[in-house]
């Protein structure tokens, strides 16, 4: 729970903001926001349970969590574009000043990824989620008339986020569905929820004293598959987005509701005669290593062609990544998957998004201090090549040529239409790289967050890449549906 004095620091900055007069209020907050921001003294007392009035937007029940949302839904109704911004505004405020409280929460409940790295992705999300300047209008107008077309809100949105990235997703999804002008209610990872309640309620108190109503986020207090089901199956809840692995997907899919789904991936990179090796090495290391490999979009495999491999393992050894032999290799795998009651086999969670440090001590490996990645040469059916493993360690695979590595990434890839990457100054390549893998993301010459992430040019980022559905990196219009008004024989005025 928040403690006061955390509440009144924000809520206080946020006040301020809001109510300080002239130049200094945000852009974009509008006059007509209905309701006056709430000094802290007027703010409600955390209560020890959610029960079903909610605690600043988490229940006890989910069905609860729906109707609250479905509540604030018709309230939200009466707010502008304009205020819905502001509330953005808000809402990337919290982000920015809570990214090390929460990035502390998330690694300390999770117990994976790096804490510097989560920093960065919450100030991210905060700086580069996309707001209502996605929603441009188009008109049409002729002799016969007008068309307008518009953006409008589903309602409630049920939303799944995943315990990889919990507070960076959700307050993602807040801004980006919120945007549109629905409400949204969210099942949390089991393993995250601590935090995702957490940061929730440090959103809703930070908007509440905006002057905006309760509950445009809700969140069941402890999310579980029951709970998950009744939110796939409520009435109420038009719209689902589910951020996480294949099985989530398959059963929000089975309720017959719209979904929105960011499912799985497993990246190749493929690496030909003609790239800059010591730079694909280097973005290797970098997208690889982020936050310990646990983004869908980082780099899970590499191909490379025969007569350039031996160069590109020595370029991988000086942008400071470790090799292990293939016998090492194997060792790690053991512990990275174990044997499924059902056969075959399960990830380990206890080692993803762990350190590349601790995986070496694991299969006593000494290695310098601060090496962030392994790496290993290995062949195109182990199964670090195969499967998502969200750890920092990287199969190399040998290639006779472009070809090859071009079935080969395909194959590896799984039919995910996620991401794949491709380091080659041969510009028909690259362009049949990307229309055979056929993914969601393609970065050529770079690494995978310059894709979606802080280093992607001028572009939005968000966390939520809908990957089997195809709405790509989902942004507000994602969200919404698009609807009509066709005058005839009138308003062309000119
Ligand atoms: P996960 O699949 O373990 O869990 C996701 C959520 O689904 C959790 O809330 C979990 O409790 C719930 N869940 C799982 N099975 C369910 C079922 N049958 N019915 C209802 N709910 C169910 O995912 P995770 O480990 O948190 O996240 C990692 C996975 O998510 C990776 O596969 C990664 O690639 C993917 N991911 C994709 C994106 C994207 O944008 N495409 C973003 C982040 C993560």
């Amino acid at each position: 729970m928040i403690d006061e004095q955390q509440i009144r620091k924000i809520v206080e900055s946020v006040v301020e903001s809001v109510t300080a007069s002239g130049g200094a209020r945000p852009a974009g907050i509008s006059a007509t926001v209905s309701k006056p921001a709430v000094t802290p003294s007027t703010l409600p007392p955390v209560s020890p349970s959610a029960g079903i009035r909610g605690d600043n937007g988490v229940f006890d029940r989910m069905e609860d969590a729906i109707a609250a949302a479905k509540r604030a839904f018709e309230e939200f109704k009466r707010f502008s574009i304009r205020d819905r911004e502001h509330l953005i505004s808000i809402l990337r405020m919290v982000i920015t000043d809570h990214a090390e409280d929460f990035s502390r929460r998330v690694v300390e409940e999770t117990g994976m990824g790096d804490f510097k790295d989560k920093i960065i992705k919450h100030k991210n999300c905060g700086k580069n989620s996309p707001g209502t300047e996605d929603l441009v209008s188009r008109s049409w107008s002729g002799e016969k008339g007008v068309c307008f077309e518009e953006f409008a809100p589903y309602g409630v949105i049920g939303s799944i986020t995943p315990s990889t990235h919990p507070t960076p997703t959700m307050i993602n999804n807040i801004i980006i569905m919120l945007a549109g002008g629905n409400t949204v209610v969210f099942n949390a990872h089991p393993a995250a929820k601590n935090v995702t309640a957490y940061g929730l309620q440090v959103c809703h108190r930070a908007v509440v004293a905006g002057g905006f109503p309760e509950n445009l986020f809700t969140a069941v207090k402890n999310p579980t598959i029951e709970t998950a089901n009744i939110m796939f199956n409520h009435p109420d809840v038009k719209l689902l987005s589910i951020t996480g692995g294949p099985g989530v997907v398959k059963s929000a899919m089975a309720s017959g509701k719209k979904v929105i789904a960011a499912g799985p991936g497993n990246p190749p990179v493929l690496i030909d005669e003609t790239a800059d090796l010591d730079r694909a090495a280097e973005c290797i290391v970098q997208g690889a290593s982020f936050d310990n490999n646990l983004l869908c979009i980082a780099e899970k495999e590499v191909f490379v062609v025969d007569s350039v491999f031996d160069k590109f393992m020595m370029a991988m050894e000086r942008a400071n990544a470790y090799r292990i032999d293939e016998l090492h290799l194997n060792l790690l795998a053991e512990k990275a998957f174990l044997p499924s009651e059902k056969g075959g086999h399960v990830l380990n969670r206890e080692l993803v998004g762990q350190s590349a440090e601790h995986l070496a001590d694991l299969i006593k490996v000494n290695v310098p201090d601060g090496t962030r990645i392994l790496f290993a040469e290995t062949t195109k059916n182990h199964i670090f090549v195969v499967e998502e493993q969200m750890m920092p360690v990287i199969p190399v695979v040998r290639v006779r040529d472009y070809k090859e590595g071009l079935r080969f990434s395909l194959e590896a890839e799984r039919g995910y239409a996620h991401t794949a990457i491709i380091h080659s100054k041969d510009m028909d390549r690259i362009t049949e790289f990307a229309l055979t893998m056929n993914t969601t993301i393609v970065v050529a010459n770079g690494y995978s967050t310059q894709g979606d992430g802080p280093d992607s040019g001028e572009a939005y980022m968000g966390f939520t890449i809908a990957t089997p559905t195809g709405e790509g990196i989902t942004s507000p219009r994602s969200f919404c549906k698009v609807r009509r008004l066709a005058v005839a024989g009138s308003l062309r005025f000119v």
